[in-house]
């Protein structure tokens, strides 16, 4: 079949650095792939924002399509697990970084990848999701694999509350009942979170500020951070007997110095959470979770934005400024 034209979001490597531009390609410059996707929507993560401006050694090759996940439906298919008219979301699997993502109307990609679009959900629905809303149910998954208290008097924290991990966090463990303490620097988000179920607000600083002690008194229950750096310090230093952080991010920095203090003396757990390279079976029990979260909470996090805004909806995310989730309409 004859190459069809579609419209994508490329950039480039001039002079050593990322030069990002909308363009016209073929299917047939496409990579290598057992499965054509015609995208429907994609999303703007964090390290979407990293790869398009070049901030961060994201991009392996370029060109590169960025966009770490999309959903959208089979066109053409060489394995019989997918037919054309199947619905199918990627998440990670080097997508944006070392094989062309979802900021295209069209991928193609290797059918171990893909999973059916979970029943139920629509197309936008899932990649309000996306990767930050799979990383946040593997963050929960792992925190109640090891125990997760049901206990008002000590919360389960989210740090960088408003951003869209941190929102799917907060939404994902209030709506399975436990008590959630949001971290956040931007006060005027305090009522957003609330409606997603954050029963307790925190100023950014309470965490990121260094008291000078190795402990302080045992107030959570649980945690996921999505902010790394001097705020996992400050989570630790706070974390009750035996219970378990879910370290997933680094939006507040990657360095990391504690003390042993924590684990040795409180039996913390810390536990490292990786959605890119997560095995298929792990990720497609998350995807089912996610459909417990209500539509009416995925819509007030998402805002929806077409390929020609991506730009400066990068410098936003960069900036700390996006409140929730990025949808990306690829063809609007
Ligand atoms: P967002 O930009 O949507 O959210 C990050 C939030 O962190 C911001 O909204 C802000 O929240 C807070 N924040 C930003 N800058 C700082 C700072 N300098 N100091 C303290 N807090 C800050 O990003 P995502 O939710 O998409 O991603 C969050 C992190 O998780 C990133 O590091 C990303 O790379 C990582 N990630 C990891 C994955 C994995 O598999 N482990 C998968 C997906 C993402 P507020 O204003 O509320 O304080």
């Amino acid at each position: 079949m004859a190459g069809r034209e579609f419209c994508a979001f490329l950039i480039e490597e001039q002079e050593g650095k990322a030069v990002a531009s909308r363009r016209k390609l073929t299917t047939e410059a496409l990579p290598d792939g057992d499965v054509l996707v015609r995208v429907a929507f994609s999303s703007l993560n964090y390290k979407d924002a990293l790869a398009v401006t070049g901030r961060g050694k994201v991009v392996r090759r370029y060109p590169m399509i960025p966009g770490v996940d999309l959903a959208g439906t089979v066109e053409e298919s060489t394995v019989p697990d997918f037919k054309a008219g199947d619905q199918v979301v990627v998440t990670g699997w080097g997508l944006g970084e070392r094989h062309w993502g979802g900021y295209a109307q069209f991928a193609r990609v290797k059918a171990d990848w893909l999973l059916p679009l979970p029943e139920g959900m629509s197309l936008k629905h899932a990649m309000s999701f996306g990767t930050a809303g799979l990383t946040a149910m593997l963050s929960v998954m792992a925190l109640e694999e090891h125990g997760l208290p049901f206990d008002e008097k000590r919360p389960v924290v989210v740090t960088g509350a408003g951003g869209g991990l941190g929102s799917m966090g907060v939404a994902i463990l209030s709506r399975k009942g436990y008590c959630v303490a949001a971290s956040t620097g931007r006060p005027p988000l305090h009522e957003y979170l609330r409606q997603l179920g954050a029963s307790q607000l925190l100023d950014r600083q309470e965490l990121a500020s260094d008291s000078g002690k190795p402990l302080e008194s045992e107030r959570w229950g649980g945690a996921i951070d999505t902010v790394g750096g001097k705020t996992l310090a400050g989570l630790l230093r706070g974390m009750a007997y035996g219970t378990s952080v879910a370290a997933c991010g680094l939006a507040g920095g990657a360095e990391f110095s504690t003390t042993v203090f924590p684990f040795i003396l409180r039996g913390v757990n810390l536990l490292g959470i990786e959605s890119v390279m997560c095995p298929q079976r792990r990720r497609a029990a998350a995807w089912n979770e996610l459909k417990q979260i209500p539509s009416s909470l995925v819509e007030m996090m998402t805002t929806v934005v077409p390929l020609s805004e991506i730009l400066p909806w990068c410098d936003r995310i960069l900036a700390g400024q996006v409140r929730g989730r990025v949808v990306v309409d690829v063809w609007a």
